[in-house]
């Protein structure tokens, strides 16, 4: 079976590593058709919008896309493609495991967490005025209706996972009403839906300090957007950093796999970049692709795939941002070298 999936190689180091996972996704024998879209400044550069049409419409037909980092200037500029593409395809859940990987000598042995975090909402609703000259304000957006849909992703998620326990971060002492509503939501899904999991809550400062002590003693963290964000970057800095984690963005019945860096402008056209959390990524998109699609045959390429960039980190294979020499391409050859 052919599956055929969007590949949007994004900006910066993004046509790197989207060109090395294909590369490797090819070795391992997974039947897929790729159709490239742009999107971000690879579309401008085109002289096309930030997010086209065409792109967008390409991953509603398809329904799976692949992506490369998008850069978003600061300050000033047009509206993140990222935010964009998660709003408008309506990819509320953001999943990102984080786990220690062999041959990463990191402060923390261990680590298992997955972060869940709500991808629609919060402060990225990109509601911002001038009320007057000097004096700014930016819009903290929460619905019962998204609220609800996280929680019930994602404790669906630790159910089918077979994962124990769900933290909520938050901090609803101070933003009473928006935090107050997503805690409330949660609980709710909790006490009614599942009352077998286990469920507590942590404001989010103290949060982050039992985090970096002990960070086994969270399961899966459910947050609301920026907070996810955050949270996330911070995780990343347990396990190797950015260059290892992977990403989901999943709606009702369309994904877009990314890893959670951005297109890390300081190394970008050098061939440097670490192409191992697209990879974790498509690894992902394979398993879903297994799942919502009955193909068995991408799980067991999926894990032959996961199995080789295990055995490679364990041989001492890494790139530069892991302590190792080897570049893009190169860390994407000892992962096909060690396909089984
Ligand atoms: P970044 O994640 O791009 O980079 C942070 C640091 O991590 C840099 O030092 C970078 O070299 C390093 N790094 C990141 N990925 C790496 C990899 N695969 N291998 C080796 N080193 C890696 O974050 P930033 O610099 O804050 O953001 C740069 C741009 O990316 C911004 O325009 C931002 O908006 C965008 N961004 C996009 C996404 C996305 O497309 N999903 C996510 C985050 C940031």
């Amino acid at each position: 079976m052919t599956h055929t999936i969007v590949l949007i190689p994004g900006d910066g180091i993004g046509p790197e590593v989207t060109a090395a996972v294909r590369r490797v996704l090819e070795a391992a024998g997974a039947d897929l058709h790729w159709e490239e879209h742009h999107a971000g400044l690879a579309a401008m550069a085109d002289g096309d919008e930030v997010l086209p049409q065409s792109t967008l419409e390409a991953v509603e037909r398809h329904k799976v896309a692949l992506k490369g980092p998008c850069t978003t200037p600061v300050g000033k500029g047009f509206q993140s493609v990222n935010v964009q593409l998660r709003k408008r395809l309506n990819l509320y859940a953001a999943v990102r495991p984080v786990r220690s990987l062999p041959g990463i000598k990191t402060r923390y042995e261990d680590v298992d967490l997955v972060i869940v975090r709500e991808n629609t909402e919060g402060l990225y609703s990109g509601v911002e005025n001038e009320v007057s000259p000097g004096v700014v304000m930016s819009m903290k957006v929460a619905s019962t209706v998204a609220c609800m849909r996280i929680a019930r992703w994602a404790f669906r998620y630790a159910t089918q996972r077979k994962r124990s326990r769900i933290t909520v971060f938050h901090k609803a002492n101070i933003m009473k009403i928006s935090d107050g509503l997503f805690i409330e939501c949660a609980k709710g899904v909790h006490d009614l839906e599942y009352p077998n999991i286990k469920y507590n809550e942590v404001i989010i400062d103290a949060g982050c300090m039992r985090l970096v002590q002990d960070p086994s003693q969270f399961d899966i963290l459910l947050l609301e957007n920026l907070y996810g964000d955050v949270v996330s970057d911070l995780v990343a800095g347990m396990v190797g950093g950015l260059g290892v984690v992977p990403g989901a963005n999943i709606g009702e019945d369309m994904a877009v796999f990314e890893a959670v860096h951005g297109s890390a402008p300081d190394i970008a056209g050098k061939g440097v970049a670490n192409p191992l959390a697209l990879l974790m990524s498509s690894v992902m998109m394979l398993n879903y692709l297994g799942d919502t699609r009955q193909d068995k045959g991408l799980r067991t390429i999926a894990e032959s795939i996961q199995s080789a960039y295990d055995q490679a980190l364990r041989d001492g294979q890494k790139t530069r941002d892991l302590g190792g020499t080897l570049n893009t391409m190169q860390f994407a050859d000892a992962v096909i070298d060690r396909l089984t």
